[in-house]
């Protein structure tokens, strides 16, 4: 079967569809009902059924492929690459389980991970899963406050985490963030569970609450911890989304939808199989790391690469090295992390051996043309873009090679995933946009599998956040899209990063793909200022390239040259900023807000997602000297 095909019967016939799509999982027992969608916008899926992420993950691999490894752990940080079969990692995985319940952790609780890429992260969700616990993966190295917050919307049983992360070859204890954020919260945990790598021979234990994890494994040697059969519905783990545009919420999911929706797009998607590898270069803290570094892959019995590390340590081949050691097939990665390596030189591309590898997907921004034509052209494979958001926890536009490869089209993450009824409306009239015209990106409820079931204990907040922008009931996170002729859908950032030019109304992210054309930019990020006489006005900050040609005089005019020439005079940027780095949040977004707020001298909002405060001291710096064209 076709695309065209699988994806009509997923919208037409969603029962049947996912009915057998529901076999590619184990269930303990078989669901009673397979889509009950009476309360809309709250749905559920695979009502009756139970069964059990982590006895997909491992469990049900031992007896086939229990030598096969079934993760590669690599840190260039601390240089130590653990490889990991299914039958280690299954024993793991009950010695972790084991001391969760020693420790009063059972089927419903929560648990928070404060941890980097590293094995122990992976046993300690699949732990959670088998024993029903849920967990939330709060992104190791958040700041205190920031885990805090999340500490007291889930209120967790147990806090586990890494003694330090590293990065760049810096220790980052981690266990003074957490002390911080427990003084700060109102509901610690009893026990925090610590895995220590020895990173920080400095660390102080809080006696009675804080506990050993190499001590507590060795009392757990042996230990064979039975799976709790959930049903389908029971919530499997809470996940935050990255806060670029507000307050974080806690995205909530089911364990049966999940699992399904894992085991049909890491094949049907991304092409990965049994034995086959996958290296996502994700944090587990995303939501790609959830899905694609941990349930995704293991749920299909495939080989999953996690990396602890710069793109570019010890050099910037580094991944592709990787990718030939490990015979990777697909690579999954984001626009931010290959822009990173744009910045170097192509050659880096061409070292290694990628006779294995067959797909690059690239999520989590809108990926911009010329770091799509610089990377397809450097590693000769298909790169393919892919739109999803943390609520949905895998692909809504993409291709999907496992099943067709239709045409790569540029700029556009591609066609809808099964089950979900994309449509592209106008905001204003609530009708459907024309193929060409501008609208804002809905889906029709039901939500197919895998996508959250609510805001985790706020009921009202999922029915607000998602569900209430329009007249109807349809679900939008204020995307604006345009759909050509052929149902290609491109993102052209969100309904709240648009300027208004003298009554034209600009996406900001428009402004930004066609400054990144002038060859000597890396990346750029456009803003709107207030401007008595057009209401508002473009200000544009770049990166350039390592070892640019031009001065930021030369590309500040080539910058605007190229905007003036593609956008028209409207969108020629009143000022250009020539910056080192950009603020972006801790998933490597743009923090459009915290530029305009420094721009305009207003508040910012919450900054704590913020990735690297130093970014914003450059663009202060940038702000005081005075732009480098403009006035
Ligand atoms: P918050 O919802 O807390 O403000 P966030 O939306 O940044 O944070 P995520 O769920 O990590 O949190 O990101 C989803 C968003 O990322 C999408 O709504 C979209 O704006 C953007 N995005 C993801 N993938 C793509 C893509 N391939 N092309 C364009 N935009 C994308
Ligand atoms: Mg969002």
């Amino acid at each position: 079967m076709g695309y065209d095909e699988f994806y009509r019967l997923s919208v037409e016939e969603p029962e049947r569809f996912w009915g057998e799509q529901a076999r590619l999982i184990h269930w303990e027992t078989p669901p009673q009902q397979i889509l009950d969608a009476t309360k809309l916008p709250f749905r559920q899926w695979f009502v009756g059924g139970t069964t059990n992420l982590c006895y997909n993950a491992v469990d049900r691999h031992l007896a086939e492929r229990g030598e096969q490894l079934a993760l590669v752990a690599i840190s260039t940080e601390t240089g130590v690459t653990e490889e990991i079969s299914y039958r280690v990692l299954y024993r793991e995985v009950n010695r972790f389980a084991g001391i969760l319940k020693g420790l009063g952790v059972g089927r419903g609780d929560r648990v928070v991970i404060y941890m980097p890429n590293m094995a122990e992260a992976v046993y300690a969700m699949l732990a959670c899963a088998r024993i029903g616990a849920i967990h939330s993966v709060v992104f190791g190295g958040f700041a205190a406050h920031n885990l805090a917050l999340r500490i007291d919307d889930a209120e967790p049983k147990l806090l586990i985490c890494a003694d330090a992360g590293m990065r760049g070859g810096k220790v980052i204890p981690y266990k003074p963030l957490v002390d911080a954020a427990l003084a700060e919260a109102k509901a610690p945990p009893p026990h925090v569970l610590i895995v220590s790598r020895g990173l920080d021979k400095d660390m102080q234990r809080v006696a009675g609450r804080d506990v050993d994890y190499a001590r507590l494994r060795a009392e757990h040697m042996n230990d064979e911890v039975p799976v709790a059969w959930l049903e389908s519905n029971e919530p499997s783990y809470l996940l935050y989304t990255s806060g670029t545009t507000g307050k974080p919420k806690g995205i909530q999911r089911d364990v049966g939808g999940y699992a399904v929706a894992m085991a049909m797009s890491t094949r049907l998607v991304f092409d990965i199989g049994p034995g086959q590898v996958m290296f996502s270069t994700s944090d587990v803290g995303w939501a790609v790391g959830h899905s694609y570094n941990v349930y995704g892959p293991l749920i299909v019995g495939a080989t999953s690469l996690l990396y602890e590390g710069l793109p570019t340590n010890p050099d910037p081949g580094i991944w592709w090295r990787l990718c030939e050691k490990y015979r990777v097939r697909t690579m999954f990665s984001s626009p931010t992390g290959i822009r990173l390596l744009k910045k170097q030189d192509v050659s880096w591309l061409k070292k290694a051996d990628l006779s294995s590898l067959k797909w690059l997907f690239l999520a989590g921004e809108p990926l911009d043309e010329p770091t799509a034509h610089w990377i397809t052209d450097g590693l000769g494979v298909p790169v393919i873009d892919n739109y999803w958001q943390t609520e949905t926890g895998w692909p809504v536009l993409t291709l999907m090679p496992g099943l067709e490869l239709k045409p790569v089209k540029w700029g556009s993450p591609g066609l809808p995933a099964p089950g979900y009824r994309m449509k592209v409306i106008n905001e204003a009239t609530g009708e459907e946009a024309a193929a060409g015209e501008k609208g804002v990106l809905v889906m029709v409820p039901p939500l197919p599998p895998g996508c959250l079931t609510t805001v985790w204990r706020d009921d009202d907040r999922y029915v607000n956040s998602y569900f209430s922008h329009f007249r109807e009931l349809l679900y939008s996170s204020l995307d604006w899209a345009i759909r050509d002729a052929d149902g290609y859908t491109n993102i052209l950032g969100r309904t709240d990063d648009v300027i208004n030019v003298a009554g034209h109304r600009l996406g900001t992210r428009e402004i930004e793909e066609s400054v990144a054309t002038y060859s000597a930019v890396a990346e750029a990020a456009v803003i709107g200022m207030k401007d008595e006489l057009k209401g508002q006005v473009p200000v544009v900050f770049a990166t350039l390239k390592q070892g640019a040609a031009a001065s930021s005089e030369e590309a500040a005019r080539g910058m605007q040259q190229a905007v003036t020439e593609q956008l028209g005079p409207i969108a020629r940027p009143a000022r250009i900023y020539v910056v080192n780095a950009l603020p972006k949040t801790r998933s490597g977004k743009l923090l459009r807000r915290s530029l305009q707020a420094l721009v305009q001298h207003t508040d910012p909002g919450d900054l704590s997602t913020l990735d690297d405060p130093a970014s914003l001291d450059e663009v202060r710096k940038a702000l005081e000297r005075g732009p480098d064209l403009g006035s």
